[in-house]
């Protein structure tokens, strides 16, 4: 009998930039763009090479082209690569297919094309809607740019876009995040992320913070902003799906969703992650972060593949609670123990009772949630279980 074909996510990784920002800790470049076209073939050719490798039917349910800034590619060979994926990876008719846009970096010509490459979400970097914001966070865009970008987008035809915001900003106060939140709402997108600013080892802004340069929103008021954030979007009409994003019906991120429900994805470009779910609890790689290494691979026809191993079923355990409990749906008690053979009691007995009694997490119904107060130390609680 014919196997059905299992249902898997790609992500591209587009690892370049205009300008590097002061905060950032992403594997990114931004004196390469003469490798864009051949970073492209690089990506078409490792689709090959890895969908030889892995002789089981499958079908792409999403793409997503993340970064970096994707939207530095051009629509050519965009195309290129999302043909090729539908040719390997049978891509379904109703597919996700999402690019990260700086706004800085969007022409009308650019979006059409992409539209036209069957792209049908845009996800915009907009961080801020205040000048002063963005010039201190180093980005290469404005507030009007974003704007315009945004409006240019729905002209074009994308009916599902995102914005993502950056809370906790240098200087940034509650009735500025308040602005920048309703100025979100105001052009409607049906997704917005909202992130609040953590400081990466390396980047600019740690050293800045290391000299006493940066001053930065304390914890409490972090905790506030997160809160007004959940406040402002929820009474807007966007549902609060995971710790850091929210949708309107019908437009939760069905990408990311993959990642946190353990499915199955494939990950593309200098430095993504894999992840299948069979066999057994599952198998997790990684390609080498280093460009020219990656290059060379792919025009050597090589996978550069690192790290491949079996998930463990201890690891598999506390992916399926820090990755579930992510999402506000939490995680359904009936299934951890039909998938582990034991209940979320029995393989954890010391931080179920520490974090139930201690109320950082709660059973509604049956399922397991983060509380209002496990939101906001969700990395701590997460710590845990690892
Ligand atoms: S655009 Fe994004 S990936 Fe590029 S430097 Fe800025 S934060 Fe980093």
């Amino acid at each position: 009998m014919m196997q059905s074909p299992s249902e898997v996510s790609l992500y591209f990784h587009i690892p370049f930039c205009v300008k590097k920002c002061l905060y950032c800790g992403f594997h990114s470049f931004d004196d390469r763009p003469e490798l864009m076209d051949d970073y492209a073939a690089s990506l078409v050719r490792e689709m090959r090479l890895c969908r030889k490798s892995l002789d089981v039917p499958l079908s792409a349910v999403t793409m997503f082209f993340g970064g970096g800034t994707p939207s530095l590619m051009d629509p050519v060979p965009l195309q290129k690569i999302i043909d090729e994926a539908a040719a390997l990876f049978g891509l379904c008719s109703d597919a996700e297919i999402t690019i990260e846009a700086n706004p800085g970096t969007l022409t009308m010509e650019k979006l059409s094309g992409y539209r036209s490459c069957g792209a049908n979400r845009l996800s915009l970097g907009v961080q801020s809607f205040n000048d002063s914001m963005l010039e201190k966070l180093g980005r290469v865009h404005t507030a009007g740019q974003a704007y315009e970008a945004f409006r240019s987008a729905r002209k074009i035809g994308f009916a599902n876009m995102g914005i993502d915001l950056i809370n906790s900003l240098p200087g940034q106060t509650l009735p500025m995040w308040e602005d920048d939140l309703l100025a979100a709402v105001d052009l409607a997108p049906e997704h917005i992320s909202v992130y609040g600013l953590t400081i990466e080892e390396g980047t600019p802004f740690a050293a800045m913070e290391e000299n006493g340069t940066l001053s930065l929103p304390g914890e409490e008021e972090s905790a506030v902003m997160y809160e007004r954030a959940s406040r402002v979007l929820g009474m807007s009409g966007y549902e609060h799906y995971e710790i850091s994003n929210y949708a309107r019906t019908g437009f939760r991120s069905r990408h990311n969703q993959v990642y946190w429900r353990r499915g199955n994805y494939l990950g593309f470009g200098a430095g993504a992650h894999s992840f299948m779910n069979q066999p057994g609890f599952g198998e997790r790689w990684h390609n080498t972060p280093d460009l020219s290494t990656y290059m060379r691979d792919c025009g050597e026809g090589r996978l550069s593949w690192l790290e491949k191993h079996g998930v463990s079923l201890r690891e598999a355990m506390a992916e399926r609670l820090f990755l579930g409990l992510r999402m506000l749906d939490g995680v359904d008690l009936g299934a951890f123990r039909d998938e582990f053979g034991v209940s979320f009691e029995g393989a954890y007995p010391r931080q179920s009772s520490i974090m139930l009694g201690g109320g950082l997490l709660e059973i509604c119904g049956a399922r397991l949630k983060l509380s209002a107060r496990g939101l906001l130390i969700s990395n701590q609680v997460f710590m845990d279980f690892l």
